[in-house]
């Protein structure tokens, strides 16, 4: 389950907001970048 970020208005775009285009809709910006889900696993060996 993958989530984008609007770049411009930092709305939450799933994959159901981009059925083909990837574009806010929201504001209609093309910017937008893969979310990844914060796993920060910080391994002290
Ligand atoms: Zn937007």
């Amino acid at each position: 389950m993958s989530e984008y970020k609007c770049f411009s208005c930092n709305k939450i775009l799933g994959m159901d907001h981009m059925k083909k285009r990837i574009r806010c809709v929201y504001c209609g910006s093309k910017i937008v970048f893969k979310r990844r889900s914060v796993s920060t696993t910080v391994e002290a060996v």
